[in-house]
């Protein structure tokens, strides 16, 4: 078993380093709020009084962080407490730029998750994990313990990397499925008959068959419960944000993906920040 020093007990760095105990690891905690601090502790974390002191002599460091800036200020602080053989890894969603400088000279691995709470409360997280096939093999059982799949993308960066394309990727699908149903209303077609039709024919998606904005054809889905997330939309207009700053940077073409982040801010700022993404139909079908 491992000593794992895990920096940012919030929403989702505290469940997963409840399951990170729960398998029979040493972990020690921190985190800057103090409100984090208590949560964790109730739920049976030790803490250290600072991050470095977290990562002192620990064979594994993580962070889970809000965004870029505070992942950037963290590891200057950590990068001279932890042993010159820990691996650490960084589990926030944050730029490309950001994970590829964090990992030059040192065994550092990008981890971004999906799966959200939900994933993080059951182990049940899929990582994308970039950096040498050597550090991931041995982040492998920790990685395990908090998620179901890991995926090594390859080098430093290409986690975050694939965690912004898929989610890109999904914020198109899903307008796109919301746009439909709209559509379908307009024209008189039943939610259930465009379901029926769809889900067995070419616009199949997830963002249809297992997260479908309308209320009936998939029960669990957050539209059936007043679109309370789930996945807010003011974490899809982040994820957005790095995915046109990543084709900026790279010199990609993402007209759909400008699109859809401008359709979420003003979904955002229309108050549908802490609702689900899927309830983006509802801004759709006001025009
Ligand atoms: P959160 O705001 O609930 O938790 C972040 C925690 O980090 C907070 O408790 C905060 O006090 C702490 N923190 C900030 N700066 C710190 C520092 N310098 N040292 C120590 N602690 C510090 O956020 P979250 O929902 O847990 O998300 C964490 C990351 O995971 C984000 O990058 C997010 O984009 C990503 N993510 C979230 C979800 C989700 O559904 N919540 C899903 C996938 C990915």
């Amino acid at each position: 078993m491992a000593r794992i020093g895990f920096i940012g007990l919030g929403n989702m760095g505290l469940p997963m380093a409840r399951n990170l105990a729960r398998q029979g690891h040493e972990v020690l905690g921190f985190d800057i709020s103090p409100a984090a601090r208590a949560a964790a502790a109730a739920a049976g974390i030790p803490l250290a009084a600072s991050a470095p002191e977290a990562a002192s002599g620990a064979g594994f460091v993580l962070t889970m962080l809000p965004a870029g800036e505070h992942v950037r200020a963290a590891w200057a602080e950590l990068d001279a407490a932890c042993a010159p053989d820990a691996v650490r890894l960084d589990c926030s969603t944050v730029d490309v730029q950001t994970a590829r400088a964090l990992a030059e000279g040192r065994r550092m691995l990008d981890a971004p998750v999906s799966g959200g709470t939900m994933g993080a409360e059951n182990a049940t997280l899929t990582f994308m994990v970039g950096g040498a096939a050597k550090d991931v093999a041995a982040a492998r059982p920790i990685l395990e313990a908090m998620g179901r799949t890991i995926v090594h993308c390859g080098g430093p960066g290409t986690g975050q990397a694939a965690k912004l394309c898929n989610n890109m990727l999904l914020a198109i699908s899903m307008i796109g499925t919301c746009e439909a149903f709209a559509l379908a209303e307009k024209l008189g077609l039943s939610h259930e008959a465009l379901f029926e039709v769809a889900s067995r024919s070419s616009g199949q998606c997830w963002s249809l068959t297992t997260y479908c904005p309308v209320p009936g054809p998939v029960p669990g889905s957050p539209a059936n419960r007043g679109y309370a997330p789930g996945f807010a939309a003011a974490l899809m207009v982040k994820d957005l944000g790095l995915s046109q700053q990543a084709a900026a940077a790279a010199g990609a073409h993402t007209p759909l993906g400008a699109a859809a982040l401008g359709l979420y801010e003003r979904f955002v700022a229309e108050g549908g920040a802490g609702r689900d993404f899927s309830g983006i139909i509802e801004m759709l079908r006001r025009g």
